[in-house]
C-alpha cells in the first residue's frame, strides 16, 4: 500500500518512518511512503502558498490552486485523497481498517496556519477526518496517527497478527489489564498482585475474566462506547 504526504514540512513526516515496524514494513516493501512539499507547486516566485482570507480575521489560508496542481501531478484513479481537519468525523479503528483492506493508494493532505481554501475539499477530497477535539499546528501528526492506524491492519505489517485480536476497541471494549510473565520487580509493584486466574493456565477462564475486566475498563474510562457494547456472556 501506498500512502503519499502533501505538508509543507517533509522533515516532520520522514523521521517517523526511520525506525521500528513502519520501517521493516517499507524494507519489506509492503509500505511505500512518498513526502512531497507541495510549496514546490507554487507559480509564485517566492513561492508564496497562502493568503489572507476574504472575508478578513486572522491566520493565512493556504491556496486551492497550488493544491490542485499537485494533485493532479501525483494522483490516480486508485487514489484516495483525505484531508485532515478538525472539522470532520474522528477516525476510529473501523475507519483504518476499512481503509487498509480496500484503498491502493491514500493521499494525505496537511494542513497548515487556519487550513485550505475550501473549495479543495469540495473539488477533490474524497474523505475528511478530524483526529480528536483539539487544535494541532498542522496536519502531519494527524496523517502520521492514521497512517501508523491503517497500516497495522496490512497483512504481514506486524510480526504477529494475532496482535490485532482483542485490542481496545475491536467490538467497543478496552482491553483488559496486561503482564510481564518475569517477576523481578521492586517491592512496591510486588506488592500489588495480578489477577491469580491469568496464570492458571484455563484458557476459557482467563478469557472469561479478561472479558469482565475490559468490561469494567470500558465502563469506567469510556461510559460513550461502553453504552453500544454488546455483552457477550462467555461460557466457564
Ligand atoms: N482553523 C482551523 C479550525 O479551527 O478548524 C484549525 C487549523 S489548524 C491550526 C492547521 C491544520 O492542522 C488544519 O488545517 C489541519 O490540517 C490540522 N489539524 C489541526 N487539528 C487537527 C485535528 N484535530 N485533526 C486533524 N487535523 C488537524
Amino acid at each position: 500500500m501506498k500512502f503519499t504526504f502533501l505538508s509543507l514540512f517533509p522533515n516532520l513526516i520522514s523521521g517517523y518512518f526511520s525506525d521500528s515496524i513502519l520501517k521493516r514494513a517499507i524494507d519489506s516493501k509492503l509500505l511505500e511512503i512518498e513526502i512531497i512539499d507541495f510549496r514546490e507547486f507554487s507559480n509564485n516566485k517566492y513561492k508564496k502558498v497562502d493568503d489572507f482570507q476574504v472575508s478578513g480575521g486572522a491566520g493565512l489560508v493556504i491556496y486551492a490552486d497550488v493544491l490542485e496542481k499537485a494533485l493532479k501531478a501525483i494522483s490516480s484513479r486508485d487514489s484516495h485523497i483525505i484531508y485532515l481537519t478538525p472539522v470532520a468525523k474522528q477516525f476510529n479503528s473501523y475507519d483504518a481498517k476499512r481503509l487498509a483492506s480496500n484503498k491502493k493508494h491514500i493521499i494525505f493532505i496537511c494542513g497548515r496556519y487556519e487550513g485550505i481554501d475550501e473549495r479543495v475539499i469540495e473539488c477533490f477530497v474524497d474523505e475528511v477526518f478530524c483526529i480528536g477535539d483539539y487544535i494541532l499546528t498542522g496536519g502531519e501528526l494527524a496523517s502520521l496517527v492514521m497512517c501508523d492506524c491503517i497500516s497495522r491492519h496490512i497483512p504481514n505489517v506486524l510480526g504477529n497478527a494475532e496482535s490485532l485480536l482483542g485490542e481496545s476497541f475491536e467490538d467497543n471494549l478496552l482491553e483488559a489489564p496486561i503482564f510481564t510473565k518475569t517477576n523481578i520487580f521492586s517491592k512496591k509493584i510486588s506488592n500489588l498482585s495480578i489477577p491469580s486466574e491469568y496464570s492458571k493456565g484455563n484458557h476459557s477462564r482467563i478469557r472469561a475474566l479478561k472479558n469482565e475486566l475490559s468490561l469494567s475498563k470500558t465502563k469506567y474510562f469510556r461510559p460513550d462506547i461502553y453504552n453500544k457494547v454488546r455483552i457477550c456472556k462467555i461460557d466457564i
